[in-house]
C-alpha cells in the first residue's frame, strides 16, 4: 500500500514555484513526455491517435512521423540532423521531402537554409503535386496526381 504521509508533500510540490513544462510544439503541460530524438518536452499523446480518423493531432506522433529530427535518430546517424549529410542522402530524389520534414510545424527547430528544390509534377496532366499535402502515386521516380491515378486505375483492363 502506498504511505498515506506523502499526501501532503505531493499537494505542497503542486503549489508550482519555477516554470513548468510545456510542450515545445503547441505550448499545452498537462500531459507531457521527453522525445527520444532530441530529448524536448513534448505532449504524451500517442493514444489520442485513432486509426484514420484524426489525422494530425498528435505532437509526439507528428514530430516522430514529420520530422527529419527523428529519422536522424531512428538511422542512427551521428551529429546534428540540420547539416547531417546522411539524411540528405536519404531523400536525394525527394528534396521536396527533406525540406518538408526539416520545416514542418511539428519541428522544435527547423533548418537554417533549406535547399531549392524543382515542384513535383504530374507525368500524366502536369498539375503540381504537392508531396506533403496532395494525394499521388509514383513509379520509378514518375508521379501521378490522384485524380489521375484514379483515372488510370479505373482503366485498367479487366
Ligand atoms: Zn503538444
Ligand atoms: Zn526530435
Ligand atoms: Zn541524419
Ligand atoms: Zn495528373
Amino acid at each position: 500500500m502506498a504511505k498515506k504521509k506523502r499526501k501532503s508533500k505531493a499537494i505542497q510540490d503542486k503549489k508550482g514555484r519555477g516554470t513548468k513544462p510545456k510542450c515545445g510544439l503547441c505550448g499545452k503541460s498537462a500531459k507531457l513526455t521527453k522525445t527520444e530524438c532530441c530529448d524536448q518536452w513534448i505532449c504524451d499523446d500517442e493514444g489520442k491517435y485513432v486509426l484514420f480518423s484524426y489525422q494530425r493531432n498528435s505532437c509526439h506522433r507528428n514530430h516522430r512521423r514529420y520530422t527529419l529530427c527523428d529519422h536522424h535518430h531512428v538511422e542512427g546517424h551521428s551529429g546534428s540532423w540540420k547539416d547531417c549529410p546522411e539524411c540528405r542522402a536519404d531523400f536525394e530524389s525527394e528534396t521536396e521531402m527533406y525540406v518538408y520534414y526539416g520545416t514542418s510545424e511539428y519541428n522544435f527547430e527547423i533548418l537554417d537554409n533549406p535547399p531549392s528544390f524543382e515542384p513535383t509534377k504530374c507525368t500524366q496532366c502536369g498539375n503540381i503535386i504537392i508531396l506533403s499535402e496532395d494525394g499521388y502515386s509514383c513509379k520509378s521516380g514518375e508521379y501521378w496526381c490522384e485524380k489521375c491515378t484514379d483515372v488510370n486505375i479505373r482503366n485498367i483492363p479487366h
